[in-house]
């Protein structure tokens, strides 16, 4: 009954380590993934299969370490 394939591959984001994982679909088509916690382009494929991101830890953590950092640090713009 499992229709989603197994074996994703692990994926970070490299500009804030957000953890996502890759499946891929049947679908060829070309564009770009980006990152749910800071919004930077995480990957872009042309003509080719797309890429399925799914977080594998909670966004609202990861984005709120991104945002806030991993200690009680400070960051002021
Ligand atoms: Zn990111």
């Amino acid at each position: 009954m499992t229709q989603i394939e197994r074996g994703g591959i692990d994926f970070t984001c490299t500009h804030c380590g957000a953890i996502y994982e890759i499946s891929k679909t049947p679908a060829h088509d070309s564009g770009a993934a980006v990152c749910e916690v800071c919004n930077m382009i995480m990957m872009e494929w042309v003509d080719s299969a797309i890429p399925l991101f799914r977080a594998k830890e909670s966004i609202v953590d990861a984005k709120r370490h991104y945002l806030f950092g991993s200690s009680d640090s400070r960051r002021i713009a």
